[in-house]
């Protein structure tokens, strides 16, 4: 089916964009391509795929007719022009930096980042010659102040990982604008499904297609959706000379597979994680509870402007601080103790000590979480089960 974004509802998109059967014998699902190479009929043809004259596969890294597949249906979810897939989420961000950024460039980011987006701006990038000011972007004012000659790119989560903090992209992407700066949104958290940042003014979304997009935690993938013009450059410059992250044609066969009950997944994830942070608010143990779906939390009006469901994720405080928060984690029976997030199983990590010890103890408190924060993504298990387990797995914390 072709790409006509808009024309069909998300579901519809997410089955069917980018492939049409009756060109691979009527097969239902899109056949792997496993080849790194394409032969030419004549030396002319090669020639001029390479000189970008004529349509056509000549190697992998840069195209695949698997992950052409792949990139259309991406384009179409987040309604963008085209779509770059990637082997990782970090891939499908270092190919957008070492794509538009040169020495003496910098980058304004939100100061809620994942972990290794953190790492690379804090510990490595300035070794490029690149310069980083981490920002609060919950507050657009501060953009505005941070902007300078050299800034070439404005980065930003959200809601923010670990903790929850939400940036209002239409703001965000109007001061963007009128100072001629890209703004880059990290959509891992939301998926097209919940929150489209192009549709607001964004310029590139990235993501992570390790998390939702794939959904069953069996693959590591990526993906920069954008216009055609700038993904030409991601996929000629930065995956091809840059960074080499290109996606194999199995993790993109897998990305699809996952993509066709990515609405299904997400409304169960969106479902049981307002069910259940409205019982972890409720119990003794519990000192705060982050999500955009509760009264309490600070952005609620923003989060009702900007996602259409407030997604699978939750970070709580508990009242003995860390101490009871390892406790607590060693209490769940259900939930598995790990990182990564958007699979089928409930995932549950401690951000300071896992995904985000990139940041030292002076700059979690700096940047905005605690040291006894825990992090939930909420699986696809029965309700029940998980409020089970974790109420629990609080009850048993000592008093
Ligand atoms: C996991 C994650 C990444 C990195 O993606 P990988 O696929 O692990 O390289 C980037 N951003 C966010 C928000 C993530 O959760």
């Amino acid at each position: 089916m072709p790409n006509e974004s808009k024309v069909h509802g998300f579901a519809t998109r997410a089955i069917h964009y980018g492939y049409d059967p009756l060109k691979y014998h009527g097969a239902l699902n899109p056949p792997v391509f496993l080849s790194s190479t394409y032969g030419f009929d004549r030396s002319e043809t090669g020639s001029d795929r390479f000189a970008g004259k004529a349509e056509g596969y000549v190697y992998s890294r840069v195209g695949n007719p698997t992950v052409s597949i792949l990139e259309s249906r991406l384009a179409a979810l987040e309604e963008g022009e085209a779509a770059l897939a990637t082997s990782s989420g970090m891939g499908a961000l270092t190919a957008v930096i070492w794509t538009l950024l040169r020495s003496g460039d910098e980058i304004v980011a939100d100061k809620m980042l994942y972990g290794c987006t953190f790492g690379l701006l804090e510990h490595h990038i300035g070794r490029f010659g690149i310069g980083v000011q981490f920002v609060d972007l919950t507050d657009p004012a501060n953009l505005r102040a941070a902007i300078g000659p050299r800034t070439r790119m404005v980065l930003t989560e959200t809601p923010s990982n670990p903790n929850m903090r939400l940036v209002d992209i239409a703001a965000i992407a109007e001061i963007c604008l009128t100072s001629g700066v890209l703004l880059v949104v990290d959509n891992t958290y939301c998926t097209p499904y919940l929150q489209r940042p192009l549709t607001l003014g964004a310029d590139i979304v990235i993501h992570s297609a390790t998390k939702y997009l794939g959904g069953h935690g069996d693959l590591l993938a990526g993906a920069v959706i954008a216009s055609r013009e700038l993904v030409d450059q991601f996929r000629f410059v930065g995956i091809k000379e840059l960074n080499g992250a290109c996606i194999s044609a199995f993790d993109a066969f897998l990305v699809l597979r996952g993509l066709k009950t990515l609405n299904l997944r997400m409304d169960r994830h969106c479902a049981t994680a307002q069910r259940l942070a409205h019982d972890l608010e409720a119990h003794p143990m519990v000192a705060r509870v982050y999500y955009p779906g509760l009264d309490s939390h600070l952005q609620r009006a923003l989060a009702l402007r900007q996602m259409s469901a407030m997604g699978g994720m939750i970070a709580l405080e508990l009242k003995g601080g860390l101490a009871a928060g390892r406790a607590f984690m060693d209490g769940v029976r259900v939930a598995t103790r790990a990182v990564s997030l958007g699979d089928a199983e409930t995932l549950i990590q401690h951000p300071a000590s896992m995904t985000h010890a990139t940041y030292d103890q002076e700059e979690r408190a700096r940047h905005g979480f605690t040291d006894g924060l825990i992090r939930l993504s909420v699986g696809l298990e029965d309700y029940e089960d998980l409020r089970d387990d974790l109420i629990s797995a609080l009850d048993g914390l000592p008093r």
